[in-house]
């Protein structure tokens, strides 16, 4: 579903997005995955470090293809921030993406609507280091 390709426009569009931000943005892919995504992807997200960041900006997407499970964790910097109504709809945007077979696109798309969002609240100055790696990680 994400080929060699794909994973690089999925960086690319990780890459991007944090040009605008102080903001981090990683992308997991999960086979085996859990009964509950969020609970998996929490896992994820305290084993990738993601906490690791000035501001507590760190957003990660969470997928499991065989599962078709979708979770997005933001850090509390970002959450504190942001209503769940944002989170659920860049959700939902990107489970019909996936519906459609578009995989890349959906993704894609959920990584810059989560790069403007950031953006918003954490606007880069002129100190920019990309404290978490753009790295699609996968277990
Ligand atoms: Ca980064």
């Amino acid at each position: 579903m994400i080929n060699a390709q794909a994973k690089k426009n999925i960086r690319k569009a990780i890459y991007l997005a944090e040009q605008k931000t102080s903001g981090e943005i990683r992308v997991h892919l999960d086979k085996k995955g859990g009964n509950d995504p969020f609970d998996e992807g929490k896992k994820v997200f305290e084993k990738l470090g993601m906490t690791n960041t000035e501001a507590r900006n760190g957003v990660l997407i969470y997928l499991c293809f065989n599962r078709k499970q979708i979770a997005i964790l933001g850090d509390k910097g970002i959450h504190e921030l942001v209503p769940d109504t944002f989170w659920d709809n860049t959700y939902k945007r990107m489970s019909e993406a996936f519906k459609k077979g578009a995989f890349e696109e959906g993704i894609c798309a959920a990584i810059h609507e989560i790069g403007l969002k950031l953006s918003l609240h954490f606007p880069v100055n002129n100190h920019n280091p990309d404290e978490l790696s753009n790295e699609i990680t996968e277990s």
